[in-house]
């Protein structure tokens, strides 16, 4: 079974539901198929919206209305910024993915989680984007099941590719995820990792940027400098809001 993430510039934003046979590699075709594996949920938030959340304006210029508040952790990760807050679409994907992790490697140390956006959006300090609380920093897992309270510089020595994977296939099986920014060294890695899960040329041309050089326009995951310690990821609008 293969995921086929829409393009970037998809019109088809409406998909909002994942796709559990959307998934590609062996473990995560196991956890699709076991009905003891997670369901997607609704958002289960510290602070609930005091209203319809809202993404409005673009995630370099935009706010956030009545968002919703990760809590500080959850099953398979612990949040480590207090920039918590994002569309319940936002966390509930993001919660999804993290217990779907959890549940494949009852045992693993948690995911990092960084920034995602302020209480109501706008500018945070230290980032070009984060503003409509659809941004999510995730730190890699690293190998030997080490567990990190922080983001960590990841090269091929330190790097549990199958398990950061997991996580990353599952949020892109979605078909939610609009890009991914991550550094170019450690796209190679993951490249070669679904090349030998046997996933279609076709498929790795629409995820990757690599090999087509870390400055090319293409592929859900591009390059972007300071990304070796953790993955940007960018989710699409959803449908209803007004955001870009
Ligand atoms: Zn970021």
């Amino acid at each position: 079974m293969v995921f086929a993430p829409d393009e970037p510039d998809s019109p088809d934003r409406a998909r909002t539901s994942v796709d559990a046979d959307a998934v590609e590699t062996p473990h995560r075709a196991k956890a699709a198929t076991d009905s003891r594996g997670p369901k997607m949920q609704p958002a289960r938030c510290a602070a609930p919206p005091t209203g319809p959340t809202r993404s409005i304006g673009a995630a370099t210029d935009g706010r956030l209305d009545h968002g919703c508040l990760l809590p500080a952790k959850g099953a398979g990760y612990v949040r480590r910024n207090s920039a918590g807050w994002a569309t319940e679409e936002t966390v509930a994907l993001l919660q999804w993915a993290t217990r779907a992790v959890a549940t494949l490697y009852p045992r693993t140390a948690p995911v990092v989680i960084g920034a995602l956006s302020k209480r109501n959006g706008g500018k945070l300090r230290g980032h070009g984007s984060h503003q409509s609380g659809r941004d999510i920093d995730i730190g890699y897992f690293a190998s030997d099941n080490r567990r990190l309270s922080q983001f960590r510089p990841m090269h091929a020595g330190n790097l549990d590719v199958v398990k950061t994977w997991a996580l990353l296939g599952a949020l892109l099986s979605s078909g939610q995820v609009q890009y991914m920014f991550m550094d170019y060294e450690l796209q190679v890695r993951f490249h070669r990792h679904l090349e030998r899960e046997g996933v279609p040329q076709p498929t790795l041309d629409r995820i990757f940027q690599f090999p087509a050089g870390r400055t090319a326009r293409r592929g859900i995951i591009r390059h972007a400098s300071g990304h070796a310690d953790h993955v940007h990821v960018r989710l699409r609008c959803p449908p209803h809001d007004r955001c870009r």
